[in-house]
């Protein structure tokens, strides 16, 4: 081992657990505790005000200026109570993770001295000077003006000494630069929409909620060999690295006794996470080693990805603190799983109804069979575009890839929602539709016992029913949910507006109400089929099979991407008001300069690598062996010598052709990366660094890979895969 691998190695050994006291409340006590909550506005405005602003986060009521103003002072006087001294409007910018620019509550008093003031004017809108953040071109540096606006529908909290006030953020021209803006507009089109079709069945519903429950999961590494890893430092995935002798293949892992320094690590961060109102629940080893999940209690879509955007900050911060790093990349090592962010959604009422639960009565269920049916046609109209949706440089290596599934979304239903479904389909209308309402026999009268019980579980499939809701699995554990839940909910939007005009058409041509429905949803379940699979996601037949059911089996990213400018996805978010052309033109030259930059700086990293660590290690390992065959030449004759050193030769050799090889590729790799730089065109660079560098970076590594094999352990200077997957 070399010198600094071996002390940050033994330092990462001999750490022991930072122990976390726990508050001496119980949690129910301390939750929300950090949060502007509907308690704390009870608390702290004038009842009027209250009422206003309840009114406002219930039902979209707009807010007034005085209102506002009362809103703020409450806030502030709640915020100073706590040690707050700063504020922040806090948005999700097309990065990953979110942005903040602190302000002080002082100004001067005119006295000389100074005022803690907070405005219901800097509570509602600003405008941070954020020029430099990625905005496809709609907004030039010049005319540099961008807004964030207040989204009263998610609480301001306190972090550390700060107020964050969550906001969405706008150019002047009114076209949204986050994530925050559509996916707002998402859930009020899947909620107008879903409230339509509602009234079929149930008149007095209101308001259609989305809800999200994310499970993340994630990898901890000790901070000491990270810093040793510039890759992992730099890029957020190890670039090379030979598979550890033991990896996943025991399956001891999963659900095994999580290990104390990560459990005192755990405990840190629920408890920051609880007053900040994150209701998590669940914690657990995942399949790989190193790895963990997190989930909370779902929550409704918006509130909960923020929570999900504000965890992963959390996690970050308190890793820190127990001598962890937490790595999100999607794929941070080879030849184990990666890590996913499963998004479990569906659809409630104000009046209480899961809208993906089956129910009691006949009528409830053709309600429930109405909903799922219409979530599988979205999904099989926009199958391209939701893959797209959870599409990135990164998760790349889980999707499409060798290791993993491949990229071709499919829902999976289970055997008995199958049934209920070809039942519906294959009977006569006349048999399903006896006289009126009571009579209906949709043959599904015994959903409920059935779906409870929903051990019926397909992990392969990228979107699968799992009982009272559909769970995206193939969304990434390092991605903003929003882009998933954006597309998702806008995609059901429409769906529901196509099919409500449908059936609305055959009433309005005197078909009975609910015979209307089910002529349209058996129509729509003989056209969705291709969307259905319930078998092995992972297999090579299913690709063959989806490419002729005409799924989009496209696997390069940047191509992948196109997806949001094709005419169907176009026509989709204009009318559910989500996004327009020229702000899905911007964001895609974004993602195709995101993708391009990540690759860019892989490439570099690993070029790096290659030359100041790689090369330099194996040929001082190379000298000494030759330097060992001469000698051999000293002691024995030179045919016995000969023999005795063939070993050594050929590890001299191997090792002069690997870093031979590694040398021209890298220097092919710089050259390549010129020619694409050049390219103006955001699209075909980014094509030009999936088709051209990516397939390098993997050559490359696949040599690094193989010396690290043969080189002696005492000179490799990277910290390397059994000691970073299973140190703690
Ligand atoms: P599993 O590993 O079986 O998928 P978990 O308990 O890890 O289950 O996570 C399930 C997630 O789904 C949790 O966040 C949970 O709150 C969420 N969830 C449960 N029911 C719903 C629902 N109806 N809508 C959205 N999310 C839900
Ligand atoms: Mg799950």
């Amino acid at each position: 081992m070399s010198k600094l691998r071996f002390r940050v190695v033994e330092e990462a050994f001999q750490k022991k657990a930072v122990e976390v006291t726990p508050p001496k409340e119980r949690p129910s006590d301390f939750f929300g505790q950090n949060v502007f909550n509907r308690a704390k506005m009870f608390k702290y405005l004038p009842e009027k005000t209250y009422e206003k602003i309840v009114d406002c986060i219930d039902n979209g009521t707009p807010l007034d200026g005085d209102t506002a103003d009362v809103v703020a002072t409450g806030m502030k006087k709640w915020a100073i109570e706590m040690g707050v001294t700063h504020y922040t409007h806090w948005f999700h910018p097309l990065t990953e993770g979110t942005a903040e620019k602190h302000d002080a509550f002082v100004v001067h008093d005119g006295k000389g001295g100074m005022v803690e003031e907070f405005s219901g004017k800097l509570l509602i809108q600003q405008e941070p000077d954020a020029s430099s953040f990625p905005n496809g071109g709609i907004r030039n540096t010049f005319e540099a003006r961008g807004y964030s606006a207040w989204d009263p529908s998610s609480p301001a909290f306190i972090v550390g000494d700060t107020l964050c006030i969550p906001t969405i953020f706008i150019a002047y021209t009114g076209e949204s630069l986050d994530y925050k803006a559509p996916l707002l507009r998402a859930l009020e089109a899947v909620n107008k929409a879903a409230v339509d079709v509602c009234h079929y069945f149930n008149p007095d519903v209101k308001k259609v909620s989305a809800y999200l429950g994310w499970e993340q999961e994630y990898f901890l590494v000790d901070e000491g060999l990270y810093a040793a890893r510039p890759d992992l430092l730099l890029t957020g995935r190890t670039l090379m690295g030979h598979e550890s002798s033991k990896n996943q293949q025991l399956e001891d892992h999963y659900f095994g006794a999580i290990p104390t320094r990560v459990l005192e690590f755990m405990k840190d961060l629920e408890i920051e996470a609880l007053k900040l109102g994150i209701p998590v629940k669940t914690r657990h080893n995942e399949v790989a080693p190193n790895q963990f999940e997190l989930a909370p209690i779902y929550e409704e879509c918006n509130l909960a990805n923020d929570h999900n955007l504000l965890i992963m900050a959390l996690m970050r911060k308190i890793a820190r603190k127990h001598g962890f790093r937490v790595l999100l990349h999607e794929k941070p090592f080879k030849g184990i799983n990666g890590s996913g962010k499963h998004n479990n959604w569906s659809l409630g009422t104000n009046t209480g109804i899961m809208l993906m639960s089956p129910g009691k009565t006949p009528e409830d269920n053709l309600r429930f069979v109405t909903f799922i049916v219409n979530v599988l046609m979205a999904v099989y109209r926009h199958n391209g575009l939701l893959k797209a949706s959870i599409s990135s440089a990164t998760n790349a290596h889980r999707l499409g890839a060798n290791e993993a599934p491949p990229a071709i979304i499919s829902s999976f239903l289970g055997a008995q929602l199958t049934q209920v479904l070809d039942h519906l389909e294959k009977s006569e209308p006349e048999n399903l539709m006896l006289a009126g309402k009571q009579g209906m026999n949709l043959g599904i009268s015994r959903i409920p016992e059935i779906l409870i019980d929903n051990t019926d579980r397909n992990r392969t499939s990228p979107f699968a029913f799992t009982g009272n809701r559909f769970e995206f699995r193939a969304v990434g554990s390092e991605a903003n949910c929003a882009s998933a839940m954006m597309v998702l909910n806008a995609a059901v939007a429409e769906q529901l507006k196509i099919f409500k005009e449908e059936v609305d058409g055959k009433i309005a041509s005197g078909k009975e109400k609910f015979a209307a429905i089910l002529e349209v949803l058996r129509k729509e379940i003989k056209e969705c089929k291709p969307i259905h699979f319930e078998g092995n996601g992972y297999s090579e037949e299913w690709k063959a099979e989806a490419t002729r059911r005409g799924l989009d089996c496209e696997t390069s990213v940047p191509v992948i991407f196109d997806n949001y400018l094709n005419d169907s996805s176009i026509k989709m978010f204009e009318s559910t008001g989500v996004l327009t052309r020229k702000e899905l033109e911007a964001r895609n030259e974004v993602k195709w300069e995101t993708y391009t930059k990540k690759i860019q700086i892989e490439a570099r990293v690993l070029g790096d690598l290659t030359m100041n660590h790689i090369i330099p290690t194996a040929t001082q390992y190379q000298t000494s062996l030759i330097d060992n065959v001469y000698k051999m030449k000293d002691l024995f004759p030179s045919e016995k010598a000969a023999s005795l050193s063939s070993r050594n030769l050929e590890i001299i050799e191997d090792i002069a052709n690997r870093t031979n090889y590694i040398k021209v590729r890298v220097d092919e790799m710089v050259e390549a990366r010129k020619v694409a730089n050049k390219i103006e065109d955001e699209r075909s660079k980014a094509v030009a660094y999936h088709d051209i560098i990516v397939p390098m970076l993997e050559e490359i590594r696949y040599h690094i890979d193989k010396l690290e094999l043969v080189v002696d352990d005492q000179l490799w200077t990277l910290p390397k895969y059994r000691e970073l997957l299973f140190i703690r």
